[in-house]
């Protein structure tokens, strides 16, 4: 049996396991068109279309496929959509984005990830702007946006990012400390946002604040 036909097959049952956890037809087919295989270091090749979380190196992880097929069905992409994506990582996130015919600006803090997958994405043949730097604040050069995603664990609702949203538009965050809840923040109109959390709880990798961490750094000098 070849490498290939045992990744074929372990993708279908993945695929089938998130049409029963609820994932819809578009994001399905999404998922289906992205190699997460070219996304993971070549030594976990094996164990691409394991529903599992799995490390990148530099201390990150890819997010498990159930967690971004569900924050990308929670967050609600149309062709089109200007989306800002807060942590790139190994890029599978932002490819699954692209997919779906989203204008993509993505934030990574590690320079080496987002080169790598910058790199990577346009070898598939994507198009997103990686955008190496803090996204703490977002990024201000390309609001607003109709849609933000944040792939990190944030210790509360950044706010900050929200404000980035156009009328309307939509925020998908994880929120908390040792576990998260998923959270969809609406921005009903300039002042006004709908929140609402969802009971299901994930395990991200923490929303990491350089600045702050500076500051307190140099507050203890
Ligand atoms: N969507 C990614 C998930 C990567 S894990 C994937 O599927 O591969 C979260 C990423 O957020 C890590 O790469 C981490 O370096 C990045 N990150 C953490 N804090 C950040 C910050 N303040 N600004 C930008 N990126 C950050």
């Amino acid at each position: 049996m070849s490498h290939r036909y045992i990744l074929e097959e372990s993708k279908t049952e993945l695929l089938e396991s998130l049409r029963h956890r609820g994932i819809g037809e578009r994001v399905i087919a999404a998922i289906e068109s992205v190699p997460r295989e070219r996304f993971v270091p070549p030594s976990l090749i094996h164990r691409a279309y394991e529903d599992t979380s799995l490390p990148i190196g530099h201390g990150q992880t890819i997010s498990q496929p159930y967690t971004v097929a569900y924050m990308t069905q929670l967050l609600d992409v149309q062709p089109g959509c200007r989306v800002l994506e807060i942590g790139t990582g190994s890029g599978y996130q932002t490819a699954i984005l692209c997919a779906l015919g989203a204008q993509v600006w993505s934030v990574e803090l590690i320079s080496q990830l987002a080169e790598h997958a910058r790199r990577l994405l346009g070898e598939l043949g994507y198009h997103p702007t990686i955008v190496v730097g803090d996204g703490w604040q977002g990024y201000q050069d390309a609001a607003p946006y109709d849609r933000i995603i944040v792939t990190a664990a944030a210790p509360e609702i950044p706010m900050q990012l929200a404000r980035q949203l156009c009328i309307g538009g939509k925020m998908v965050v994880p929120v908390g400390r040792d576990d998260q809840a998923m959270y969809l923040i609406t921005r009903v109109s300039d002042a006004e946002f709908d929140v609402f959390a969802t009971a299901q709880r994930f395990r991200f990798v923490p929303f990491v604040r350089p600045q702050a961490s500076n500051d307190r750094d140099s507050v203890a000098r």
